[in-house]
């Protein structure tokens, strides 16, 4: 495959921190980690005017393609290849393609969509993902450092991560095949090939049922791109709670905090209470929190219109089951529980 100079000339114009951010390099201040060697004071920095980046301890480097085929471990094409794909650029015959895609009418893309919804959550696929993915470097500086959360906590919960979307695509395919991965809505296919549902870098959160079997993925992207939706379920899921295990320590009359999605509920965790949460402020699985009615329930919510508000439905749906949900307030200024929590460990030292 010949690759056009201009194409090449374009891939390397690409914003050298946003190429970083699609490898998965969770990139802070124009800094981020070494990935070639074991780095744990970030040793790359990005030039965002000359669009180069340089680890100053190995001293690898370079432009975007170069930074790609750092980090994937391949040849000059397939890193252009794979940068087209994530940036959607294309040449030759394949540009002709996509523009036939692109006019398919929406009638018809609304079928698709409604087709991946009613497909059945794939356990095993979703299983082996959740045991194959561990908390990498990106994730743990968000989870221990940036949240200050509990290392037990985090690993009941067995929250996993995916930073190079290019491995776990190739890992999934070969474990079950193309279709199998296709038809869970983890993998899909456009004209320049496979690639990952989840934007990464991102933490997997697994969602079990009370008898501990996975009934949903949830990802938390953590990369710095302002255009990627910040947390994704895997496709055909229904949203349930989060953390119904924890029922099966609690009796009647036990005090339950719920919170709004999951990192204030492993913050609650954390200072050692109980906790499930609500995926967001505008989701309430009814089908289980009708559970809860038993405890004596808590919550914290956001100090902002949406937790308002979804303290005001949840307050609603109790009473309406005869029970209630206490409402606790935040200190001024922090603006959920899980800032709270941050600034205890800060006060605490
Ligand atoms: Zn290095």
């Amino acid at each position: 495959m010949n690759i056009p100079q201009d194409i090449i000339a374009r891939l390397n114009e690409l914003p050298i921190e946003a190429v970083a951010d699609k490898l998965g390099i969770y990139v802070r201040r124009h800094k981020a980690l070494c990935f070639k060697h074991d780095d744990h004071n970030p040793s790359i920095t990005f030039s965002t005017s000359k669009n180069i980046y340089k680890c100053w301890v190995c001293g690898i480097g370079g432009g975007p393609i170069k930074l790609v085929q750092d980090k994937n471990a391949c040849d000059f094409q397939t890193a252009c290849v794979w940068l087209g794909q994530e940036f959607n650029i294309s040449w030759s015959e394949r540009k002709t393609y996509r523009n036939v895609i692109k006019r398919t009418s929406p009638k018809k893309l609304q079928l698709t969509k409604h087709k991946e919804e009613t497909s059945m959550f794939d356990k095993e696929v979703f299983t082996w993902l959740i045991d194959n993915t561990t908390l990498l470097d990106s994730a743990k500086f968000f989870l221990f450092k940036e949240r200050c959360l509990n290392e037990d906590i985090v690993q009941k919960q067995r929250i996993g991560s995916v930073v190079n979307s290019f491995n776990i695509v190739n890992a999934l395919v070969n474990k079950f095949g193309e279709d199998t991965c296709l038809r869970t809505g983890l993998i899909r296919k456009s004209c320049n090939g496979r690639y990952f549902y989840f934007y990464t870098p991102c933490l997997l959160f697994p969602y079990y049922d009370q008898d501990g079997i996975l009934i949903g993925v949830q990802s938390r992207y953590l990369g710095a791109n302002k255009k990627v939706p910040r947390f994704q379920f895997a496709s055909s899921q229904k949203t349930r709670l989060y953390n119904l295990p924890i029922l099966n320590s609690l009796k009647r009359g036990d005090k339950l905090y719920i919170s709004e999605g999951i990192t204030d509920c492993l913050a609650l965790l954390s200072d050692g209470l109980n906790a499930v949460a609500i995926p967001s402020a505008t989701i309430l699985p009814l089908e289980d929190l009708i559970f809860l009615k038993n405890y004596e329930l808590h919550m914290y919510p956001d100090q902002d219109e949406a937790g308002e508000k979804a303290f005001i439905a949840l307050q609603r749906f109790f009473i309406n089951h005869y029970s209630i949900v206490k409402k606790e307030a935040l200190p001024e200024g922090v603006k959920d529980y899980c800032d709270y929590h941050v600034k205890k460990q800060e006060i605490n030292g």
